[in-house]
């Protein structure tokens, strides 16, 4: 019997970052994470995993995906940029233990989130800096480096955040090696997610988007797991080397920003789904990296929930084997 556990990505970097008093992207959401991971006990039964904090290192992995430009306008922000940086950082740290076996899968507690950035460049003298609050597509970044550094072929990214992942839509728009799934509403920003948008050229069928409707909550959503993201993988035939998620849990009941009712189960089921795949097709290899989650305390108890399973079923899934 062997127990290959799964891992935390967690810097104190993360919760300094701030976007200003009141905004809805605050340090208290990270705060609350920690508390209730604490507080249960869970944090000691994770194996740690330290972002990578070399600049150059990060940066070069961030060009694969980023423009040049976008990068240094990243830079300008001045100490802002210390956990914009670290961030992709800490992704990348956890692809690199999950990919050398050191863990079976990850949970990524980081700030600022990032499935909203193109290269349009942050606006770090306004209240609204960086678009969606994201600067650089951490996750994006992250399958590139899999696939880079890894060889991994194909990489199955699902999106269930509130709002639709935009950034990660346009960054493999026409690419049939990463499968970009994403449920959420169409009546907020970023205002994209149409259900016709499935990709171009190469990349067509390999984009899949399924808006849910105001109020929707575990029953929409998991069935937009079930009888559409399965299905279209295997239509596709697609294998994934990788899975990874972006986990938003703005679409959580009682959120701030959004408006759908998803509960803790329902976001356990939702991992269980996405381990299942994972069990299939690479080894149980997942990555979870936080994104939107606007109530605090909300945020928290989903977060436990959605971590709980990812350490419950690789703890099970090893006695097994
Ligand atoms: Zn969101």
């Amino acid at each position: 019997m062997y127990i290959v556990p799964s891992g935390l990505v967690f810097d104190e970097s993360y919760i300094n970052h701030s976007l200003g008093p009141g905004h809805p992207e605050s340090p208290e959401r990270l705060r609350a994470i920690r508390k209730i991971l604490n507080n249960n006990g869970i944090i000691k039964e994770l194996i740690d995993i330290n972002p990578i904090s070399d600049r150059d290192f990060i940066t070069e992995a961030i060009l694969r995906i980023h423009s040049g430009s976008h990068i240094k306008s990243v830079i300008e922000c001045g100490q802002m940029a210390e956990p914009i940086f670290l961030a992709v950082g800490g992704v990348l740290a956890a692809v690199d233990a999950v990919m050398t076996d050191k863990i079976n899968n990850c949970f990524c507690a980081v700030r600022p989130p990032g499935h909203h950035a193109h290269n349009h460049g942050p606006h770090c003298d306004g209240w609204f800096q960086g678009e969606g609050f994201c600067f650089f597509n951490n996750l994006a970044v992250a399958a590139r480096y899999a696939q880079t550094i890894y060889n991994c072929e194909r990489v199955l990214i699902v999106d269930w955040d509130f709002h639709h992942g935009n950034g990660t839509e346009w960054a493999f728009y026409d690419d049939p090696s990463v499968f970009f799934f994403s449920t959420h509403s169409l009546h907020t920003y970023p205002m994209t997610g149409f259900p016709n948008r499935t990709g171009e050229a190469k990349g067509r069928g390999y984009n899949l988007n399924v808006p849910l409707r105001p109020g929707a909550g575990d029953k929409e959503i998991i069935t937009a797991w079930q009888r559409q993201l399965l299905p279209a993988l295997e239509k596709q035939n697609f294998k994934p080397d990788l899975i990874l998620i972006s986990a938003g849990f703005d679409s959580r009941k009682d959120d701030y920003l959004g408006n759908f009712t998803i509960s803790d189960k329902g976001f356990t089921r939702l991992t269980e789904i996405t381990l299942q795949l994972a069990d299939t097709y690479c080894r149980g290899r997942v990555i979870s990296l936080l994104e939107g989650g606007y109530n605090p305390a909300g945020l928290a108890r989903a977060v436990y929930a959605h971590l709980k399973s990812m350490y419950i079923h690789c703890k099970v899934e090893n006695i097994v084997a």
